[in-house]
């Protein structure tokens, strides 16, 4: 090697390539070392030599070569355990080595490329060709060099932006992805992960079913698509929030043969825009919505009470006297009692969930809010009167007003409640919102712990309504309900077919009032349940009396609403009622209405099966308003059709209705059905039915709803008219 030689061997940054590239030669022949170091140095290449596999090595630490000619079979170490090793160095995995063998050699050959071997060549060498070899081979390994560094950079990269890639063979399903793809995953390189449909399997329902639909969709389209989803990383059981992106590619044949795409991990940015969100729309003490939230939600309140036409409420609530605790206890204590408050307010108004009609509509959603200091609002999403926000607000009084530990003290803090309903004390969530604190203003000036609605006739209604609902609630309890009896009588006879009982209620300030002012509030407030037992057990004990005082048996007739049906165990109540009276069960008829049956078809048919099980009559009050369909009506065990009063009424004159219920009648006939005909008043109307063949009739005609003492002499006077019939005839 000559001085000069060695002046030039500088060392050089992966990836470029030296002046004159340096080439190392090891091989035990001197003349072959001599030939080829001749003609390298010829070509612009420097060279160093070794002349065995232990000095090749020392050569190339000392001397970094950019290429290696390597003999086989050499004294000391040979080529074979000399490139081992040098491919084991971190500076040696990369430089191209020319491995030099003998002609027919196969079996080095073989055993050269093994062990890391880039090329070969076979002894003898021509030196000739050897230079134009060695070009090529660099050439090569710069290639190699720089896709290797971009590899590195685009590793880095999607590391750093935690995005990987991967691409879908649409023929073979095979899936193929960046390092960073099993990063973001949490799977191993070559582990798990081979095929599209395990890939779907990594992602958590319900997300993976939507991708699944979306990949199929895209690929059927041959449109790109995107989409998140969360994973359960497998390195660490962490939930990660993913971004796919996915864009078919066709091959150049045109055929539709690949999906590629990416995925980035986007779990940091989702929190923070939550936390952001959180930060924006809740309060911090409370961890209630903030007015931001409240105003959002007032407002897709306002648009849904519009379409739908419903009402809604606002409360706006104030505790009193909250400024001195903040001031004597702390402000520390301040929090801890609002926090409290809030709790409550949360639970009062969760438990009064059941004023809202649809409780799963997230529309009618009741909100509870903090507007800051002392001030809560409470959004009622939907009410059904005016009453239920009332109480709501005697509840959330309620509730605030016990007592308060706070720390080692115990505290007591009042509130007071403004509440505005819509559509009568607002437009828009701002009018909504002053009509309620204005409200709250009222309610503070006439004495605290109180509420007040913002109208004065709102205000007058609710309690009204309130006051009513509570009397009706003692008169269940003091029994100050009465029945009345109203006869039936069979059409082509004039026998009496029966008895219906209805409701009576004599208020004591308003007098006598009747089932059409009194029912719909007990329906709506759940008083029905116990009324309809009470209705069940009476009605059932007076026939029972009537019987045993000699009266011949007939039936009698209850009404049941269909909030006993669907609210309580109606079966229970009859059965009890019989138990209790005695009564022999074919003597009680069930009245249910159409509406009943139209709103849950099935349980209609189990509730009356069940009806039918317990020995009793059933029928169909108010028929012909509602729109049961006939091929319905065969599959319903009923005994009877009441004709609803509205077609009786004009039958007399020219009005159609004759044709319904003709047509009703014919239909009952051929079902088996016996038919009543309600509210008949006039002889005339009487007369129409029984030309109709319409079996029984019920109406003013023959009888008022008459009272125990009434009935009883009514029915006196009906067995003298029967009898007089009978001997007449
Ligand atoms: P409904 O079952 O259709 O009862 C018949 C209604 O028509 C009764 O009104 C009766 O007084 C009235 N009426 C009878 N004949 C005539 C007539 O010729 N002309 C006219 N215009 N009306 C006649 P009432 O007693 O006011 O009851 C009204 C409704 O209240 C009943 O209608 C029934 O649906 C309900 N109701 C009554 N008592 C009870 C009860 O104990 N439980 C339940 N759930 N509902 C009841
Ligand atoms: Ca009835
Ligand atoms: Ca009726």
């Amino acid at each position: 090697m000559t001085p000069e030689l060695s002046k030039s061997m500088q060392m050089v940054a992966p990836g470029m390539q030296r002046e004159r590239p340096i080439v190392l030669h090891v091989d035990d022949d001197i003349a072959s070392l001599m030939m080829a170091e001749g003609a390298l140095e010829d070509a612009g290449f420097d060279v160093i030599q070794a002349a065995d596999g232990q000095e090749a090595i020392e050569r190339f630490k000392e001397h970094e070569p950019d290429l290696i000619i390597m003999d086989a079979v050499m004294p000391v170490m040979d080529g074979f355990e000399a490139i081992s090793t040098i491919r084991e160095l971190s500076i040696g995995a990369h430089v191209p080595i020319l491995m030099i063998t003998g002609l027919d050699d196969l079996d080095s050959i073989t055993r050269a490329y093994d062990i890391g071997a880039t090329d070969f060549l076979t002894k003898p060498i021509n030196f000739f060709i050897l230079p134009h070899r060695v070009q090529y081979m660099l050439r090569s390994k710069l290639t190699a060099d720089a896709l290797r560094s971009s590899q590195s950079k685009l590793d880095n990269a999607q590391r750093i932006a935690r995005l990987g890639n991967w691409d879908w063979c649409l023929c073979t399903n095979e899936l193929s992805w960046s390092r960073e793809f099993g990063r973001i995953l949490g799977v191993e390189e070559g582990a798990g992960i081979a095929t599209w449909a395990e890939f779907i399997n990594c992602i958590e329902e319900p997300d993976r079913t939507n991708v699944r639909l979306l990949s199929e969709q895209s690929v059927e389209e041959k449109l790109p698509f995107n989409v998140e989803f969360s994973v359960v990383s497998r390195f660490d059981d962490s939930v990660r929030r993913i971004r796919l992106e996915a864009e078919p590619h066709a091959q150049e044949s045109g055929e539709w043969a690949y999906m590629l795409g990416t995925i980035q991990d986007i779990t940091e940015r989702t929190n923070a825009q939550k936390q952001i969100h959180n930060l924006a729309y809740y309060d911090l003490v409370t961890g209630l919505p903030n007015r931001a939230q409240l105003t959002e939600q007032l407002r897709y309140t306002l648009k849904s009470s519009k379409r739908n036409d419903t009402k809604f409420a606002v409360l706006f609530l104030d505790l009193d006297h909250f400024k001195q605790v903040n001031d004597t206890l702390g402000h520390d204590a301040g929090d801890d009692l609002l926090l409290q408050v809030a709790n409550r307010l949360t639970s009062v108004v969760r438990e009064s969930d059941m004023i809202s009609s649809n409780d799963n509509d997230p529309e009618s959603q009741h909100t509870v809010a903090r507007l800051g200091g002392d001030e809560f609002v409470v959004l009622l999403g939907v009410i059904n009167r005016v009453e239920d926000a009332a109480r709501v607000a005697e509840r959330i009084a309620q509730s605030i007003s016990v007592p308060y530990d706070i720390g080692s003290s115990t505290v007591t803090v009042t509130t007071t409640i403004g509440i505005s309903v819509y559509p009568a004390d607002g437009d828009d969530t701002e009018s909504m919102m002053k009509s309620a604190d204005v409200a709250m203003y009222h309610a503070k000036e006439s004495g605290r712990n109180g509420y007040q609605f913002y109208s004065r006739d709102i205000h007058e209604q609710a309690l009204s309504r309130f006051s009513l609902e509570a009397d009706l609630r003692s008169a269940i309890e003091n029994k100050e309900l009465t029945l009345a009896f109203q006869p039936k009588v069979e059409m082509s006879t004039g026998r009496l077919a029966g008895v219906e009982a209805l409701t009576r209620w004599t208020h004591p300030e308003r007098g006598l009032m009747n089932p059409g002012e009194f029912i719909p509030l007990a329906e709506e407030t759940g008083l029905i349940i116990e009324l309809g037992r009470w209705v069940l057990r009476e009605s059932c004990k007076q026939m029972q009396l009537w019987i045993e005082a000699g009266w011949p048996p007939m039936t009698i007739a209850v009404n049941c609403s269909s909030v006993q049906f669907t609210k309580s165990d109606v079966i229970e109540d009859i059965n009890e009622a019989i138990q209790y009276s005695g009564l022999d069960p074919r003597l009680l008829e069930i009245e249910l209405t159409e509406s009943l049956l139209l709103q849950d078809g099935e349980k209609g048919i189990q509730i009356l099966s069940d009806m039918k099980a317990l020995g009793i009559q059933t029928s169909i009050d108010d028929f012909g308003t509602g729109f049961s369909s006939l091929s319905y009506l065969k599959r319903l065990p009923v005994d009877k059709l009441k004709i609803d009063q509205s077609f009786v009424k004009d039958l007399d004159k020219d009005s159609g209705d004759a044709a319904i219920v003709t047509a009703i009648i014919t239909l009952s006939h051929n079902l088996n059905l016996t038919v009543v005909a309600e509210g008949v008043e006039t002889q005339e109307q009487f007369d129409i039915l029984r030309g109709f063949k319409c079996n029984e009739a019920q109406g003013y005609l023959i009888s008022y709803p008459l009272d125990i003492e009434q009935f009883s002499l009514w029915l006196d006077s009906y067995r003298e008219q029967i009898l007089q019939k009978v001997s007449g005839l």
